[in-house]
């Protein structure tokens, strides 16, 4: 803009909020007057899930009890509410499990990538940025099936794939800088060369299209209680795709993953289909909570979220620059649109002085230690003016607590 007077920014977010088709949905969240710019760490509350979960309690296990797990659902919930995930990733019916957590869904998916890609391959890259639980459990997994981690930029996936790597793992979204990878070129690379392609979800599901089915991607994993508002400690989920759910090994078959659970049996024979990702017993009133939650999609197009979170985090940006100190504040979140997640995230010398200062007066972003600010945006309940009065209050608050 020209004109880069608070009163000229301040319009300007009036102007978008009110030509913004997802705005309405606001009113579907429990929110006060905070900016609440956390929603990639965890999702704001549904107003409507605490009567949902009133009745889960009460009804279902308080005078249903045990009638519950065949008359009220249970039993069918991971793959039910995997599916109610499916189109939000761009998945077929009949892929998605829910259960567990995605540390735990990271080794399922690892280990099973290494006895699909069979073989002599023992090589497993691993994304070098990647939160860390990620790079953790592959660890691990690789040293119990005798696997080499080699950690690498997911840029440079493309052209260290050989004949000895047996999967990618590749974390979507980069948590702390907010970067986009490449899912549909790095996915084919690794698919040239006959590795399988790992993604984790975690920060893109429910804030940008993914198309799993469509770009071929072999396993997937992601956390509900970021963009998808599942409630904190919400059940994760699995997506092994079609084409190799007969193959798909589980190193954690539990008895909710067999063919014949109330069989009984000694000996274990692998369910078809998504209920091979299952392990144990689901923790059923986390994962309600998630499929109310859920119902905030109903008629929301993923592809309009993304463009609503893009230009949010253009604002911002925007904003940013006009309001900040100059040189106290840095994006390392990409500018270029096809490598730019949901968030922004600001390299800040003093960084946790003023997250904490931004959180006292009333917008909440998070620290990524030592010196990242961080920004979630989620259109369902973010607009405009939210990013404007941030990116303001972000001035302000860089004014009173000098450099250095
Ligand atoms: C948030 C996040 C996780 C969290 O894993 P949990 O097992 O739910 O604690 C894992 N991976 C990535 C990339 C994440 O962003």
């Amino acid at each position: 803009m020209s004109d880069t007077s608070t009163a000229a920014y301040t319009a300007e977010a009036a102007r978008l909020d009110a030509a913004d088709e997802l705005a309405k949905h606001r009113e579907k969240f429990a929110l006060d007057d905070t900016v609440y710019l956390d929603g990639n760490s965890l999702g704001a509350l549904p107003a409507h899930v605490p009567a949902r979960m009133a009745d889960v309690i009460t009804r279902q296990w308080g005078e249903l009890r045990i009638r519950s797990w065949d008359e009220s659902g249970w039993w069918t919930a991971p793959e039910r509410i995997g599916d109610r995930i499916a189109p939000l990733v761009g998945a077929a019916d009949g892929q998605i499990v829910v259960g567990d957590s995605t540390s735990v869904n990271v080794f399922k998916a690892v280990v099973a990538a290494t006895r699909l890609a069979g073989g002599d391959r023992d090589e497993i890259l691993v994304d070098a940025t990647t939160f860390p639980t990620d790079g953790y459990i592959a660890a691990s997994a690789a040293r119990m099936t005798g696997h080499r981690i080699v950690p690498l930029d997911p840029a440079e996936m493309p052209g260290a794939v050989t004949g000895r790597t047996a999967l990618a793992l590749v974390n979507h979204v980069d948590y702390r800088t907010g970067r986009l990878q490449d899912l549909p070129g790095v996915t084919a690379a690794l698919h040239a060369a006959g590795a399988l392609a790992v993604w984790d979800l975690c920060h893109s599901a429910g804030a940008l299209p993914v198309g799993l089915d469509a770009h071929g991607v072999d396993l997937a994993v992601g956390c509900t209680y970021k963009y998808l508002n599942g409630g904190p400690g919400a059940p994760a989920y699995l997506y092994v795709a079609e084409r190799h759910q007969a193959r798909f090994d589980s190193p954690l078959p539990g008895w909710n993953s067999h063919a014949d659970p109330f069989g009984m049996t000694p000996d274990y024979r692998a369910a078809e289909g998504a209920p091979r990702g299952r392990v144990g017993t689901p923790d059923i009133l986390s994962m309600l909570s998630l499929e109310a939650a859920l119902d905030v999609w109903d008629g929301v197009r993923i592809e309009d979220v993304r463009a609503k979170s893009l230009a949010l985090t253009d604002f911002f940006l925007e904003c940013v620059r006009a309001y900040a100190p100059e040189g106290r504040v840095t994006s390392v979140t990409p500018e270029a649109h096809a490598e730019r997640g949901s968030q922004v995230a600001l390299r800040c010398a003093e960084a946790p002085a003023v997250m904490a200062e931004l959180i006292r007066r009333g917008v909440v972003g998070d620290l990524r230690r030592p010196d990242v600010l961080r920004f979630g945006f989620t259109p369902l309940y973010v607009g405009f003016a939210d990013a404007e009065r941030a990116a303001r209050v972000l001035g302000e608050v860089l004014r009173d607590i000098p450099a250095g």
